[in-house]
């Protein structure tokens, strides 16, 4: 749907309607604030726009579970997972929001089942958990079931929920519009609104705000072999680059362990922790002699870096697809999990690897290989939510800017993300800054008698600024290919090429490892060959309506834009942390590098030190 009429000025926009943006659009009408002002007769103005319709989300592919100290299954403690976390993150996390995530996990997951998510029951008839990653208990003693889990789709559950929620209150969607850039005043400190396509007409629009939230998801298909859905290009966080803003720890990309062969499709953490055991050529359970306690539940980066390392080691096996293929996969074993177990809480693996592997788990050992699943950086923000810059030493916020889940960086993740953590941060931090916004809209409602002409002027003329320069590059963007004799951009280059093109890129430079060498070949191929043919492409198809190629277009340039940001990063941290392995920084270096970078688009790193709270960083071990 659409709106039919757009309002000249909102108190709020909300960019994306994953488990973030919607978790924040209720989190906001939920809010005290808005209470006492629909109490007094207004009702705030809220607009949420996504580019796909929202149960598209790519929240509802989420398969493992939620992670919580509930203690339903176990005895459990949220601080052994406020440990777990800043321990999996590899120290770079900062502390008091990885506090605050473990503190308020068990009463958002209560809250989430209120609200109508159909978790998964012991039989006293309690949520059921179960074990992932890096989840244990007595700081780091023995394995816990933390997990919350709905069968193997938690987030089906999760965003169908929140969506009915939305749906009840009566929310606004503006739904395949594409929002193609964030608008500032002049000097950064504000923020105006957004542009946004709408893709069934084929028309920009200015659309006006005092508030803005920003919750574009993760970037996955920077990289070919990936788990992430094809919407999944980093829009939110090239839209901050574009408007000069920076990106918070860009180098950190987890490769989740088992990405079915050759696909990269999620064959989720639960399947190792239902009794999935990982083997090598031989048959070697080999993640004893890499993680001797947490074997195969150890950290994801720990687990795919020993991935990588039995393949290096020429113990990786062919997928039996393309035997004569390469051997860059290692087995995934199901066949010790007894089969109607597994197909009561393992559904969509099951179903996942006999469609597309054409194999029976209950019979067959699986082949897997790393797959790029989640980025850990993006859009610094406070732990309210609020997008700030990193300058002369300390924070400044963007006023009435915002950003939750994927596409931001409240840094509870560091430098590698533990299972389950990352649908609690989207619903945990999207309410919050969804509070946030209530109330800076509860001091200037855009309808109150307190609204300023004078500012809402200067915001309006800096949104219509920028709609007018979008609109001016449509007309040549829809004028056709470019002469065959074109060098710059032949005419068979389009953006689904140039996407492809850029993920073996990237995956050749820096998909689980990479050095200084790897680093610039992909910064030379960026930067010479695939940001002009970029910027030189247009549509082939002339008719504005329905012409996917447009945004198409607009998303590899934001991809390779965040491609370079990511490359930047990454060849400034000289130690290897996390997700990142530097083969030329082989150790983790505390003194220089317990930060965070803070990179913008003009390839400058800042770098903003950890918050620590009570946790002196350990060495790290599974
Ligand atoms: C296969 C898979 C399994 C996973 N399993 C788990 C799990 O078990 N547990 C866990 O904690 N995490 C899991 N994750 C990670 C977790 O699902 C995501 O990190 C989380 O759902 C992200 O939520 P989000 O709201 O930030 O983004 P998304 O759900 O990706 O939503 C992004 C939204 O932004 C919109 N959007 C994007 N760009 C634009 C634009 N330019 N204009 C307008 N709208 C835009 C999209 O339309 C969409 O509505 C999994 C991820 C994958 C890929």
């Amino acid at each position: 749907m659409s709106p039919k009429q757009l309002e000249d000025m909102y108190d709020a926009v909300v960019v994306g309607a994953g488990a973030a943006g919607l978790s924040a659009t209720l989190g906001l009408l939920n809010s005290p604030e808005m209470e006492d002002l629909r109490a007094q007769g207004l009702e705030p103005k809220v607009l949420v726009v996504s580019k796909l319709q929202p149960l598209r989300s790519h929240t509802g592919s989420a398969e493992g579970g939620i992670a919580a100290s509930l203690g339903n299954v176990d005895d459990d403690d949220w601080h052994w997972h406020y440990y777990d976390t800043v321990k999996g993150g590899d120290w770079l996390v900062d502390q008091d929001a990885a506090l605050l995530l473990a503190q308020h996990a068990p009463e958002t997951v209560i809250n989430l089942e209120r609200q109508g998510v159909a978790f998964s029951r012991t039989d006293e008839g309690r949520i059921a958990q179960r074990r992932f990653g890096g989840h244990t208990k007595n700081f780091g003693g023995e394995p816990a079931k933390r997990a919350a889990y709905a069968a193997d789709r938690v987030g089906h559950q999760i965003l169908h929920t929140l969506w009915q929620q939305c749906v009840a209150a009566g929310v606004e969607f503006a739904e395949e519009w594409y929002v193609t850039d964030l608008a500032l005043t002049d000097d950064r400190s504000r923020v105006a609104g957004v542009v946004a396509y709408d893709t069934h007409t084929g028309k920009t629009h200015a659309v006006r705000a005092h508030n803005v939230l920003l919750a574009t998801g993760g970037a996955g298909r920077l990289f070919h072999t990936t788990s992430n859905s094809w919407d999944l290009t980093g829009d939110g966080m090239a839209l901050a680059l574009a408007a000069g803003l920076q990106l918070e720890d860009a180098e950190f990309v987890q490769f989740h362990p088992t990405g079915l062969a050759h696909t990269g499709i999620l064959l989720s953490e639960a399947s190792r922790a239902e009794g999935g055991i990982l083997r090598n050529a031989d048959g070697e359970a080999f993640m004893a002699r890499y993680a001797p306690e947490h074997k195969d539940l150890a950290a994801r980066d720990v687990v795919s870096r020993s991935i990588m390392a039995e393949i290096d080691a020429g113990r990786g096996v062919a997928d039996p697809k393309d035997p004569d293929g390469p051997k860059d996969c290692v087995w995934l074993d199901l066949t010790g999990v007894d089969e109607a177990h597994m197909l009561a809480v393992l559904p969509q693996v099951v179903e996942t690897v006999k469609q597309y592997a054409n194999l029976d788990p209950a019979k067959d050992w699986v082949p897997i290989k790393p797959t790029a699943h989640y980025t850990m950086g993006g859009i610094p923000v406070t732990t309210e939510g609020e997008v700030y810059q990193w300058a002369d030493g300390a924070r400044h916020i963007v006023a009435g800017l915002f950003a939750a889940g994927e596409c931001s960086c409240v840094s509870v993740h560091g430098a590698n993300r533990l299972g389950g953590n990352s649908l609690l941060d989207a619903c945990l931090f999207g309410t919050r800054a969804g509070s946030s916004m209530a109330k800076r809209i509860a001091d200037d409602p855009v309808d109150g008698p307190m609204a300023d002409p004078d500012i809402d002027g200067t915001l309006e003329q800096a949104v219509d600024a920028v709609e007018s320069t979008r609109q001016a590059e449509l007309q040549p963007l829809l004028a056709g290919p470019a002469e065959p004799q074109d060098e710059v951009a032949p005419h068979d280059d389009n953006p689904y090429a140039l996407m492809a093109e850029l993920g073996g890129v990237m995956e050749r430079a820096a998909a689980v490892r990479c050095d200084a060498a790897s680093l610039a070949e992909a910064m030379a191929a960026l930067r010479d060959d695939l940001s002009p043919r970029a910027q030189a492409l247009t549509a082939h198809e002339k008719t504005a309506a329905f012409n996917q190629e447009v945004t198409a277009i607009w998303e590899t340039r934001h991809l390779i834009a965040l491609a370079e940001a990511v490359l930047t990063a990454s060849d400034a941290r000289h130690e290897s942390r996390g997700s990142l392995k530097r083969t030329d920084f082989p150790e983790r270096d505390d003194e220089c590098f317990l930060a965070h970078s803070m990179t913008d688009g003009d390839g400058t790193v800042a770098w903003q030190p950890v918050r620590i709270v009570d946790m002196p960083p350990q060495k790290r071990e599974y």
